[in-house]
């Protein structure tokens, strides 16, 4: 099943700039039987352990996180891009290929010893994931995992994250 979920990313060139190989997911999204597979699959990477909370990513992040939330019984934590969430917030900057982004977590969005699983669409360079790991840890997070579904392994975006435990269900 994880071939049938491969054969359905459509590589996009050139977007959003030149050079970029856009892994576009919105066909998954428009199957049901291959969402719902994406969420199981995400669902497996906590490998059984008790989940308290999913964190989900700014944006695309958030669809999968919220249903992997709703799958697992649990509640759903939002971290975004600077300026969009209205209670107090903690920060964390991070660097893009040009210049840099901020990253923000509700202080009282986890609490401490609270076991997370993080979730986001996709691993590239992992400068996004690991401010989301840097938001979680400062809040004193228990991270359980931390699951993609899609990994572009050439950036090696897992040494920015380690060592908390990485799954990816798709691995280019
Ligand atoms: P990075 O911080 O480099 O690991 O980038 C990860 C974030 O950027 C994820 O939230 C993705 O949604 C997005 N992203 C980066 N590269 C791509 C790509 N080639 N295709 C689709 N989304 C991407």
């Amino acid at each position: 099943m994880p071939d049938s979920l491969r054969a359905a990313i459509r590589d996009v060139v050139d977007f959003p700039t030149p050079g970029i190989v856009f892994k576009d997911i919105t066909p998954i999204l428009a199957d049901g039987k291959l969402f719902s597979k994406s969420i199981s699959l995400l669902c497996e990477t906590a490998g059984g352990a008790r989940i308290d909370k999913v964190v989900g990513i700014d944006a695309r992040g958030f669809i999968f996180a919220s249903a992997v939330a709703d799958r697992l019984g649990v509640g759903l934590v939002p971290v975004r891009k600077k300026g969009k969430l209205p209670w107090k917030t903690r920060q964390c900057a991070y660097a893009l290929e040009y210049g840099e982004a901020i990253m923000e977590l509700h202080e009282d969005a986890v609490k401490p010893g609270e076991s997370i699983l993080l979730v986001d669409d996709l691993l590239a360079t992992g400068g996004t994931a690991a401010a989301a790991v840097k938001l979680l840890d400062e809040l004193g997070a228990n991270l359980i995992g931390i699951s993609f579904l899609i990994e572009l392994s050439i950036l090696g975006g897992r040494s920015k994250i380690a060592p908390h435990p990485i799954s990816s269900i798709i691995i280019y």
